[in-house]
């Protein structure tokens, strides 16, 4: 404790995007938080995406895209919406070793998706490829799915699903080709865990939902009763 205060009057933690001075490692100053897209309902029941508050929907409603393309994950959801300023925050996160920021990340998550959280069985990440895992390190959205999976008794399954292929990543794609570029890109260490359970999966961003949905694919065809999807935060059309 003495140490902390020591360090904090040497070298006192500050804002990760405005640099300005603040209580604690990881945390954001006001003016920052002020400015995050916190998403909220009303939103789609399958992928989270939100309605516009101008149309009122009921609750349970399912967005177009949703009706049109069923996906294999019952359902998905994300703390805040991906803009400039999210992006920010995630690109130091995922590349930047700015790893604190999950920090502030999971107690975002567990207000986005307490329910999904108390049903699952196990929590995971989305896989890397161990090609890029050699090269970034880390998993970003292992240390999600870890953080998550301890604080809330749950089991922490990160060799459940791996990544057999190697992806370009999804950048700049369209849907179309994001859902190409992830086919079949995933399979099952441990078929027998996953009969009758429920998955949380968790990754950092969803943007067309084709990985996760391809992890979904690839759980429930080895048995996985139920598939929830947990991001950070989510592309949202304008
Ligand atoms: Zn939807």
């Amino acid at each position: 404790m003495i140490l902390k205060v020591m360090l904090d009057l040497i070298v006192p933690p500050r804002c990760p995007i405005s640099g300005e001075i603040v209580g604690d490692t990881g945390q954001l100053s006001a003016d920052v938080w002020n400015q995050i897209h916190f998403i909220s309902a009303p939103y789609c029941a399958t992928c989270g995406v939100p309605f516009s508050a101008a149309h009122v929907v009921e609750d349970g409603a399912i967005c177009a895209v949703c009706i049109a393309d069923k996906p294999h994950y019952d359902s998905a959801r994300a703390a805040v919406v991906y803009d400039d300023l999210t992006r920010q925050m995630v690109l130091r996160y995922k590349h930047g070793d700015h790893l604190y920021l999950a920090r502030a990340f999971t107690p975002w998550m567990e207000r986005a998706g307490y329910d999904l959280i108390a049903a699952a069985d196990y929590i995971l990440p989305v896989p890397l490829h161990w090609t890029r895992l050699l090269k970034r390190r880390y998993n970003q959205a292992a240390i999600l799915a870890q953080a998550l999976a301890v604080k809330h008794g749950k089991i922490y399954a990160p060799s459940v699903l791996k990544r057999i292929r190697a992806t370009s990543p999804q950048g700049r794609r369209g849907a179309k080709d994001r859902k190409v570029n992830v086919k079949n890109a995933f399979a099952i260490n441990d078929r027998g865990a996953l009969g009758g359970k429920t998955v949380l999966l968790i990754d950092d961003v969803m943007t067309s939902g084709a990985t996760v949905n391809e992890c979904a694919k690839a759980l429930k065809q080895a048995g996985a009763d139920v598939v929830h999807i947990l991001s950070v935060a989510r592309a949202v059309k304008k």
